[in-house]
């Protein structure tokens, strides 16, 4: 079982990665691949190991691997905070935005999507976060049902997203590829879900919809409260 200390410390490390200052140590990449803070095999039955440990070590990684190679390009990118680049992308130089939008967006998508998940979690969200779902949505089972039907629609590559939007509203939306919901201008990003390929097919296969249902149950609800809670 999950060693709670070691549990808190990997959290820990996983929630500040993206946010912590880059280059603080002169030899460091400024992108670093987050640990996560469960073991692969915690998400099982729902996520097998196997695709938590390639989707985290191979496909996380080249993203991280990416965005330092575009910060050889543009060093500017390696001083400014993830979220504000992803804001406003039209501040990188036009030759590096797309591969900004997909290796530090992937980066910032990748590194929220496994703190969003724990084994064991909460199996529902409590407080102003139930409250707003309720009021946004009629229920829980509602929001869900739109947030598997975004995820199950989204043709191709691309993410579902339960967002604080600029109305200050509960939405579901979905982006392509690894576009990010900051880009929408969202005041907040309270649920997220990869609906590549990579992070079901070994299990699921062309199954998409199953692989939304069984998800729910990692959900981290604790985590999607304090999402909500940074509103505003
Ligand atoms: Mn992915």
């Amino acid at each position: 079982m999950l060693d709670r200390r070691r549990f808190l410390a990997f959290t820990a490390a996983g929630a500040t990665a993206a946010v912590l200052p880059r280059f603080a140590f002169g030899q460091e990449k400024p992108f670093t691949l987050p640990p996560l803070g469960y073991p692969y095999e915690a998400l099982e039955p729902h996520i097998d190991a196997q695709t938590m440990n390639i989707h985290h070590t191979r496909h996380h990684q080249a993203y991280v691997n990416n965005a330092n190679a575009a910060v050889e390009r543009w060093p500017e990118l390696a001083k400014m905070k993830i979220e504000d680049v992803l804001r406003d992308l039209s501040k990188a130089p036009e030759a590096v935005r797309t591969a900004i939008r997909n290796n530090v967006g992937g980066h910032w998508n990748h590194t929220f999507f496994w703190d969003l998940m724990t084994p064991g979690g909460a199996k529902e969200p409590q407080g102003d976060l139930k409250a707003a779902i309720d009021q946004s949505f009629g229920g829980l089972d509602k929001m869900k049902e739109r947030m598997n039907q975004a995820g199950a629609g989204r043709f191709g590559s691309g993410w579902a997203w339960l967002v604080v939007g600029k109305d200050g509203k509960l939405d579901v939306i979905s982006t392509a590829n690894q576009d990010t919901p900051l880009e929408l201008g969202v005041r907040s990003t309270v649920l997220g879900v990869d609906v590549w390929e990579h992070a079901y097919y070994l299990k699921y296969q062309n199954r998409r919809p199953d692989y939304l249902s069984a998800w729910w149950n990692t959900v981290n609800w604790d985590k999607a409260s304090a999402n909500f809670a940074k509103k505003g």
